[in-house]
């Protein structure tokens, strides 16, 4: 029996409710045939298109009625949390319940832990919620100095926030009890809300991304997980990716990982954090391995017959 933490994509989740709703259906099946192989299954997942969405909702409609809160990036991301979870939840009970399985499912609201001191903090790149002008952007900012705007590839003003590495999981012994009591968890969704300590112990929530890839390698490490397995919208990782000598690797090194990592191979905020976090978790401790594939794709891939595996050599 192996533990397994599988990261979904928040774009492999679909663009809608219910494109989210229905790819979680197809894919339930390949999840709870892993537990049905004997598996643990620990379950992270993004939030990019998700969280998005409902920032951008609070934040039109507070343009339009000033009685409506435009919402903070943490509660926006608590949100995604919640409603992914809640599909995930309802898409797995429905797979368990017909194959006469009566496993446990619950979500986690994670918060994660974050370095004030992160130099993330210093130089935010994430944007996000709605395009502005630049006159809009610069009233902003008066009102609001903490909030940083850039200018988004010709479409207008965004706000950007800062993208710090996780720390710690502040619900870890959560996670640890259900996974003792036998639950199936899905937690650290969209990174995890970003907290940080003060003096006193106690959590502040920062308007802040994590990457969910890192975040789901810390979750696979603090759960001692076998595999991460991190599912997203391409069956493997490819080298020369989108030019015509494109080759899809079956199997990378660590090494090999890293040099192509410095090659370029990989994109900056889509594939390259995926290595990363791969390469982070196959390294924390021997026999540890990390599986990129599709996630339609993903039983095979558990087989060795599709995705990408990270090893250490
Ligand atoms: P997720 O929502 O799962 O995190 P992303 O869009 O962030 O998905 O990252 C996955 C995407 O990375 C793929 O769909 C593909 O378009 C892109 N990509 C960039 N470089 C590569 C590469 N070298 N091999 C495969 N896919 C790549
Ligand atoms: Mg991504």
């Amino acid at each position: 029996m192996s533990r397994i933490v599988i990261a979904l994509g928040g774009n492999a989740l679909g663009d809608t409710a219910r494109e989210q709703q229905s790819r979680i259906e197809k894919a339930a099946p390949a999840l709870v045939g892993l537990i049905k192989q004997g598996h643990e299954i620990i379950i992270s997942h993004g939030n990019g298109p998700q969280v998005g969405m409902i920032k951008l909702a609070f934040d039109k409609a507070s343009e339009t009625d000033p009685s409506i809160d435009d919402l903070e990036l943490p509660e926006c991301t608590a949100m995604s949390q919640g409603y992914i979870g809640f599909h995930l939840q309802k898409g797995l009970y429905r797979q368990l319940r017909r194959e006469g399985m009566p496993w446990h499912v619950a979500t986690v609201i994670t918060q994660m832990e974050v370095d004030a001191r992160d130099p993330a903090f210093q130089n935010p790149t994430k944007p996000i919620g709605v395009f502005y002008t630049r006159e809009q952007a610069q009233a902003l900012s008066r009102e609001h100095p903490e909030m940083v705007f850039r200018e988004d590839a010709g479409r207008g003003w965004r706000q950007v926030v800062a993208s710090p590495l996780p720390r710690d999981i502040v619900e870890k012994d959560s996670i640890l009890n259900l996974l003792d009591d036998e639950f199936i968890v899905i937690a650290c969704g969209g990174g995890g809300i970003p907290v940080v300590k003060d003096k006193e112990g106690n959590y502040t929530s920062v308007p802040a991304v994590i990457d969910k890839d890192f975040a789901s390698a810390k979750l696979a490490e603090m759960v001692d997980a076998d595999y991460l397995f991190i599912l997203t919208a391409v069956d493997r990782v490819a080298i020369d990716y989108g030019k015509p000598q494109q080759r899809e690797l079956e199997k990378m090194s660590v090494k090999e990982a890293r040099r192509y990592a410095g090659e370029g191979h990989f994109a900056p905020g889509s594939m390259l954090p995926k290595i990363q976090a791969a390469v982070a978790f196959a390294e924390s401790k021997k026999g540890r391995r990390a599986i990129i594939a599709s996630l339609e794709k993903a039983p095979l891939a558990m087989r060795g017959e599709s995705g990408t595996e990270i090893y250490l050599n």
